[in-house]
């Protein structure tokens, strides 16, 4: 059984076995949660996921997939970097979307994580709807069979918050 539980605050802050980082496919740095890590926990993060552009993943990572690092200075073991789609109203990405947290905790139960943080992916510059993307993230979660005994999403601020906690009910 995995516990869901909801805090609002910075990811980067957080003790956890995993922290879910919501990256970009170049796994190169970039802004919002993604600055934030690489800022926080240090140059080893980035060091790795330049290891792996260099070996399996020259082309980058592919939307939807998901791939661990050390997590550098971070109070973590491990930082899965995964890569959300961008919102579209033209088209439904949201089996996308859904593979980012599937596939992260698939990760999270290769390394043997059993407290994984996760953000809103895709809820930021990439521009999901907050409460499409709470819904998704909640739903997928609880529909995954996973060894992780706790999932906490860190929301960063209230809104987030509340469209997680109006999901979670
Ligand atoms: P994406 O490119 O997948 O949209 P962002 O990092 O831009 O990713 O945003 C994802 C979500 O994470 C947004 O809801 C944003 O407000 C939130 N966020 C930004 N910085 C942090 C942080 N340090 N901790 C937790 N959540 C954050």
């Amino acid at each position: 059984m995995t516990t869901i539980t909801l805090v609002r605050g910075d990811i980067t802050r957080q003790t956890a076995d995993a922290i879910v980082n919501a990256a970009n496919s170049s796994l190169l740095g970039g802004g919002g949660v993604d600055g934030a890590i690489h800022r926080r926990g240090g140059p080893a993060i980035l060091e790795d996921c330049r290891k792996l552009r260099a070996s399996h993943y020259g082309k980058g990572l592919p939307t939807g997939q998901a791939v661990a690092t050390t997590a550098g200075d971070l109070d973590a073991r491990w930082v899965i970097h995964t890569v959300g789609p961008v919102w579209s109203a033209a088209e439904d990405r949201s089996g996308l979307l859904a593979s980012c947290y599937r596939e992260s905790l698939r990760v999270a139960e290769e390394v043997g994580a059993r407290t994984v943080a996760f953000p809103a992916v895709s809820t930021g510059v990439y521009g999901w709807p907050m409460d499409d993307g709470a819904r998704i993230a909640v739903e997928t979660v609880r529909a995954t069979d996973t060894t992780v005994e706790e999932v906490r999403f860190v929301l960063f601020d209230e809104r987030a918050y509340e469209a997680f906690d109006s999901v979670i009910r």
